[in-house]
């Protein structure tokens, strides 16, 4: 589970996801959907509450002692169909939430996320989005520190920012 874990955010962060930023200032997503999925395709397996997986129907589930997640091969979720998700509106809450992170009671996005824009802002709050630890239940904290540190992490070649774009709002 742990090795399984941290190759995927390794994957993730290679491929430009997980980059972690405050949501400082204006900013706001606007989803590439089909034409990016990156997120659907690298994120691993989502984790599911009781409640969300009675909406889920076909054998799509992992069920371990601690959590239920939706399967993944690789990173990618298996609920994705031609760069979609198939269960959109009972999607989990976590890709719900995405790209926001609440670190610590901080917003945090995903400044690897492509639909990220600085032209206005479409924030949530902080206390809208689940702690960024419900993600890894059972994992000792100690490697929960670790993924954070990995996924926060600002290196010499990073882009680390929102797109700037004029607001045609
Ligand atoms: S990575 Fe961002 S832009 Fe791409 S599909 Fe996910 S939320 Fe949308
Ligand atoms: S459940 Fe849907 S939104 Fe969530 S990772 Fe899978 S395909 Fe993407």
């Amino acid at each position: 589970m742990m090795w399984t874990l941290l190759r995927t955010v390794l994957r993730a962060r290679r491929r430009g996801l997980l980059r972690l930023v405050p949501a400082e200032g204006p900013v706001r997503l606007d989803c590439l959907a089909d034409r990016c999925a990156k997120c659907c395709r690298l994120l691993g397996s989502p984790i599911v509450t009781p409640e969300e997986a009675q909406r889920l129907t076909g054998e799509v589930l992992r069920r371990t002692d601690r959590a239920i997640f939706i399967q993944s091969h690789r990173g990618c979720c298996c609920l994705l169909r031609d760069g979609l998700c198939s269960v959109y509106e009972v999607r989990p809450q976590g890709c719900r939430e995405y790209p926001w992170y609440n670190l610590d009671g901080v917003l945090y996005y995903d400044a690897g996320c492509p639909g990220m824009l600085r032209d206005r802002d479409g924030r949530p709050t902080a206390d809208e989005i689940g702690p960024f630890e419900r993600f890894f239940p059972g994992v000792h904290p100690v490697v929960i520190r670790l993924i954070r540190w990995l996924c926060t992490r600002r290196t010499g070649g990073d882009r680390h920012e929102a797109r700037r774009q004029p607001d045609k709002a």
